[in-house]
């Protein structure tokens, strides 16, 4: 699992983001939600509303 120190870090770095995605498959984050990580092509994308 992602580590909150990780999870913060991610948050820091994009102030202007509202929204974060979330591989659970490899942990790759995105800012948009494309429903299929990039990355390694899984559909389970976990999201967090930071508003
Ligand atoms: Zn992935």
């Amino acid at each position: 699992m992602l580590s909150k120190d990780f999870f913060w870090q991610v948050i820091r770095q994009r102030p202007s983001s509202t929204a974060l995605h979330e591989c659970r498959h490899c942990g790759y984050t995105m800012e948009s939600d494309t429903g299929e990580c990039p990355k390694c092509g899984s559909r389970e994308i976990a999201s967090y509303d930071l508003e």
